[in-house]
């Protein structure tokens, strides 16, 4: 396994094996690598020859308030957990390299990044779609995986992907969670020990949400009661939003039909996690 910094590295190592008639995946991320991604690298490494994580964390996607600076990074920890699930290259560029003197091109993806993340942290799905669409001009890769736990980063990009034609297969992977339920998150280190017990929350009021779904339930707003019921009763949870959306077109429904994102973000104390399901008929 290599570990490259620069663009042109990872341009010659990709061209060499395209060469050699390899197909290339790519899985997106900032690092701090957990069972999450390493789902992400298994899918990966089943479907294509070569497989490229990078791991960068992506300044323009954190608002001025964010944790851009305390979010974890550990590359020694990381490339043991890639080496372990036979990934060939690690991308791990520094700022400069992905956002030189002068950068001024930017992708976004209008209504879909307006409402749940999107309206809490404005410009974020800007950041994510233009440093994606970096990594695909740099990696090519014929298929690239995403996790469902960001379902509406992963909405986005298959939109993107298709509106601007790119020569890439986009693939949504389940959310991984710990035992206990909580989704698995490289901001969970950032829990107490007693916040990360109240972050059982989430994955409680996705899984009631679920029940009540499959039992039947069609009205969103009744759902959405039946959900916050369950978070507010948790004292260090704040909710930052609960929506019930189309799984399309991320626009808020009233009414349960095909296919639906039941999505939310919750502060724990002064950590915001996020999780959700999507029911289909
Ligand atoms: P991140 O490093 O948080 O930007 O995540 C990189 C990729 O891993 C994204 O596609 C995420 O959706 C995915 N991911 C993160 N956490 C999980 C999880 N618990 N289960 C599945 N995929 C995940």
């Amino acid at each position: 396994m290599r570990i490259v910094s620069s663009i042109a590295e990872v341009k010659d190592a990709v061209a060499q094996w395209r060469t050699s008639g390899h197909t290339v995946a790519l899985v997106p991320t900032m690092g701090y690598l957990h069972a999450g991604h390493e789902s992400l690298m298994d899918a990966a490494r089943a479907a294509c020859g070569k497989v490229v994580v990078s791991v960068f964390v992506n300044p323009i996607q954190f608002g001025p308030n964010e944790d851009y600076d305390s979010y974890p990074r550990d590359l020694d920890h990381d490339a043991a957990i890639c080496e372990t699930h036979g990934v060939d290259l690690i991308f791990h560029p520094e700022v400069q390299e992905m956002y030189p003197e002068g950068f001024a091109t930017y992708v976004s993806a209008d209504a879909l990044a307006e409402t749940l993340c999107g309206a809490s942290r404005p410009g974020h799905f800007r950041g994510v779609c233009t440093v994606v669409n970096k990594l695909f001009n740099i990696v090519q890769p014929n298929m690239a995986f995403f996790g469902q736990k960001d379902a509406q980063q992963l909405a986005i990009i298959k939109r993107m992907v298709r509106d601007l034609n790119m020569n890439v297969q986009v693939v949504g992977c389940p959310i991984v969670r710990e035992e206990d339920g909580l989704a698995k998150s490289s901001r969970n280190t950032y829990l107490s020990t007693e916040e990360r017990q109240a972050a059982l929350v989430l994955s409680r009021a996705v899984k009631k949400g679920y029940a009540a779904v499959e039992a039947g339930e069609r009205n969103a707003a009744k759902l959405k009661q039946l959900m916050s019921d369950v978070l507010s009763a948790e004292p260090l949870a704040r909710i930052d939003y609960l929506e019930v959306v189309d799984g399309l077109t991320m626009q808020p429904i009233d009414t349960i039909n095909e296919s639906v994102l039941v999505a939310m973000a919750v502060y724990i104390g002064n950590t915001r996690l996020i999780d959700n399901f999507i029911f289909e008929e």
